[in-house]
């Protein structure tokens, strides 16, 4: 079942220390995600026995396995911390599937480790189906996730403002290298780990940064593009992240760590969920600035071996650092580009900036919602316009909006934007009320919103009540990480 092969382990010691999960009294499965343990080559239904549920919640160790806690550091909120690294999770180990792809996998909520400092090492069973729920959608609609297997109850009850029921998520990932793991290797005693680190994080990742003149600079750039690539997609679905700090951006572009993390309704840069971002840092119009800067904080442990020079080092850094906007401005136009119907063939629309930016200022201006919006345009590349004008207040703007766009849609274009714009999001409203009913017991609605979030671009007759936006007595939506 279970193949593993654990290089992370093999070529880089000191960058975790081997730990075990402590016991859980008594697991129950709470949700397995059966297609992917199948892509995998694992079999549901053993994991379904209780042997199965005993390697998913850290009781077993499989043949192979070698768990870790992996060490990193991190800027949290703009302030370094030189060493967090897993507090309350375990790198199982590498399992190659079946086609010989890699997956680490990953217990999260598993028991204090070397890195817990005041932490208990839990995580409760509604923010681990919250994860779950969240990269399963953000998997369906396309973005690169880490993914979930399982969230296994442990039967133990964990302190927090109450008592809540335990849990331990268990995810897989193309890796858990992190900015943080860099500016960890950075510090470390041993000055070869960051070298084998930089080696290890091309050949897993980005392997034709090896064949470069400058290895180090071309990783810097993958690195860049992949995580220009990714934001411009979180941009485009108004995703929010809620908390981007190093340890939480990863080197294969993959989103990680779905702690505060929500989706956009109405149209605000300034959207804010998490309740710790007092600041704003994270908030939804900064996500392509924010990431600039988390680059930068890869470049630094990076510039000894982009150059011995430290001038020449910085300059070349420098200079990759500030082709990012261009990158991800990129990136980010042939996303909205797509949402209005406007492919690369029809290059004669003059001024998409101008037309997006136009779209943008009378959504903001209303309140609209994101994706109803985006999802209702294909309407009127189709000729009726007024599930659009519906959610306007001022009509007589977005009518002459509609006027300069319509002429170069058709019903072509309807159908690949609705390949691009979902119907179906986690909508806030909905997830709370999925988790609270999983935490007493219920995972009916939790089981629901998964499936209908399984086909976001598809409309499912009888599920219009998954497409709505929250009610306004739902109030401002706040997270907890
Ligand atoms: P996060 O906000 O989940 O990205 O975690 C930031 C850091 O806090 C990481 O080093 C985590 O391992 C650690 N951490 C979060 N919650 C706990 C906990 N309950 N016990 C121990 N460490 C934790
Ligand atoms: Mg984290
Ligand atoms: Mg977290």
């Amino acid at each position: 079942m279970f193949h593993f092969d654990n290089s992370f382990v093999r070529d880089l010691p000191g960058l975790y220390e081997r730990w075990n999960a402590d016991t859980a009294p008594d697991p129950s499965l709470v949700a397995l995600n059966d297609a992917h343990a199948e892509s995998l080559g694992l079999e549901p239904a053993f994991l379904r026995t209780p042997d199965g549920i005993a390697i998913l919640c850290g009781n077993a160790v499989p043949d192979g396995a070698e768990p870790v806690a992996q060490a990193y550091a991190g800027h949290q909120f703009g302030g370094f911390s030189p060493r967090l690294g897993d507090g309350r999770a375990l790198l199982l180990g590498e399992h190659i599937d079946p086609s010989g792809k890699r997956h680490d996998i990953h217990l999260k909520g598993s028991g204090r480790t070397p890195f817990a400092r005041g932490g208990d090492g839990k995580a409760t069973l509604g923010p681990m189906l919250r994860e779950q729920l969240m990269c399963e959608a953000m998997h369906a609609l396309g973005v690169p996730t880490t993914r979930a297997l399982a969230t296994v109850a442990t039967g133990e009850q964990v302190a927090r403002e109450t008592l809540l029921p335990g849990a331990i998520f268990v995810r897989t990932a193309s890796s858990h290298l992190r900015v943080g793991s860099f500016q960890y290797a950075a510090t470390h005693e041993d000055p070869s780990l960051l070298q084998r680190l930089l080696d290890y994080a091309i050949a897993r990742h980005h392997p034709h940064a090896a064949d470069a003149d400058n290895p180090a600079l071309a990783f810097l750039h993958a690195v860049l593009d992949a995580q220009a690539s990714l934001v411009a997609t979180w941009m485009s679905l108004g995703f929010v992240h809620g908390v981007m700090n190093t340890d939480n951006v990863t080197i294969s572009g993959e989103t990680i760590d779905y702690g505060p993390c929500a989706f956009m309704d109405a149209y605000d840069p300034a959207t804010v969920f998490s309740s710790i971002d007092h600041g704003g840092r994270y908030a939804y119009g900064n996500q392509p600035q924010i990431t600039q800067w988390n680059l930068a904080r890869l470049a630094e442990p990076l510039l000894p071996f982009i150059d011995p020079d430290q001038d020449a080092a910085i300059e070349a850094a420098t200079d990759a650092l500030r082709t990012f906007p261009d990158v991800y401005e990129r990136r980010y136009s042939e996303r909205m580009r797509a949402k209005l119907g406007l492919n690369a063939d029809t290059a004669d629309v003059p001024d998409v900036p101008e037309l997006l930016d136009g779209l943008l200022a009378l959504m903001a201006a209303d309140h609209v919602d994101w994706t109803t919006c985006w999802r209702s345009l294909s309407s009127a590349a189709r000729g009726d316009r007024e599930p659009v004008r519906l959610q306007f207040v001022d009509l007589a703007g977005i009518d002459a909006w509609l006027d300069r766009w319509e002429p170069h849609v058709d019903t072509d274009a309807a159908t690949a934007m609705d390949a691009v714009n979902p119907v179906y999001i986690p909508r806030n409203h909905l997830v709370e009320e999925a988790l609270t009913a999983a935490v007493d017991g219920d995972l009916t609605a939790a089981e629901q919103l998964t499936e209908v979030l399984g086909e976001p671009y598809v409309l499912q007759p009888g599920m219009e009540r998954y497409a709505q936006p929250a009610p306004a007595d739902f109030g401002r939506y706040r997270t907890f990480c």
